[in-house]
C-alpha cells in the first residue's frame, strides 16, 4: 500500500506530468480509495485549486478531484459526450503557478467515472465544472493545458508569467525556462488538438 501521508504538489517540468495515467484497480487497489480521495481533496483545497489530478501529487493513477457541492473524486473517468460549443477563458494549473492561458473548452460534457465507493455513474457538467473536468482529463492523458496553444503563443505566455508579480516561491527564471522545453517535448510525443 502506498503511503498517502506525505503527498506533495508537484510543480514544473516533472516527467510524471507528461505521462498517461494507469487505471486504478479496485480489485487490487494500491491504496484505500477513500483515503486517496480525502488526501487529494485536502491538497486541492489547501492550494486553492478547483481540480487536482493524481499525477500532480506524484501518483500514476487515473484519478482526479474537483471542487464542488459536493467535491467529486473521479476514478478511471471517461468522457462520453462533449459539446461542439466551446468557451475560451483564461486557465491556470496548480502545477504551473502564475501561468495563465486562454484555452477553448467544450461548454458541456458528460463523464462516466467510478467513485471511491466503487460505484460507477455518469454525470453532466457545464461551464466552469466542465472546464475543470476537461483540464483534469488532459492531465490523465499526460497533456498540459498550454499544449493546446501554438508554440509562439506559449512562448509569450511563459515570458509574461516569468515577469509576473505573483508571489509564488517557485516562480523564477529557472522555473519558467524549462517549461517551453517541456511543452515542446510533449508536442513531439503526441499530437495535441489546436484550439482557441
Ligand atoms: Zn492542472
Amino acid at each position: 500500500m502506498i503511503d498517502l501521508s506525505n503527498l506533495k504538489l508537484i510543480t514544473g517540468r516533472d516527467p510524471i506530468l507528461m505521462k498517461p495515467a494507469e487505471k486504478f484497480d479496485f480489485n487490487n487497489p494500491p491504496c484505500d480509495p477513500w483515503d486517496l480521495a480525502e488526501a487529494m481533496v485536502k491538497i486541492m483545497i489547501d492550494n486553492n485549486g478547483m481540480g487536482l489530478s493524481a499525477c500532480q501529487v506524484g501518483l500514476p493513477y487515473a484519478v482526479f478531484a474537483m471542487i464542488g457541492e459536493p467535491n467529486h473524486v473521479m476514478f478511471n473517468p471517461r468522457l462520453v459526450d462533449v459539446s461542439n460549443e466551446t468557451i475560451t477563458l483564461e486557465e491556470g494549473c496548480l502545477s504551473f503557478p502564475g501561468v495563465l492561458a486562454p484555452i477553448a473548452r467544450a461548454r458541456h460534457i458528460k463523464i462516466r467515472f467510478t467513485g471511491p465507493d466503487g460505484q460507477t455513474t455518469t454525470k453532466k457538467f457545464t461551464g466552469m465544472s466542465a472546464r475543470v473536468v476537461q483540464h483534469e482529463m488532459d492531465h490523465l492523458n499526460g497533456v498540459l493545458f498550454f499544449n493546446h496553444l501554438p508554440r509562439f503563443k506559449r512562448e509569450q505566455i511563459f515570458k509574461k508569467a516569468a515577469k509576473g508579480k505573483i508571489n509564488v516561491k517557485s516562480q523564477n527564471d529557472s522555473f519558467f525556462a524549462p517549461l517551453e522545453l517541456a511543452a515542446n517535448e510533449l508536442d513531439r510525443q503526441r499530437k495535441v488538438s489546436r484550439q482557441g
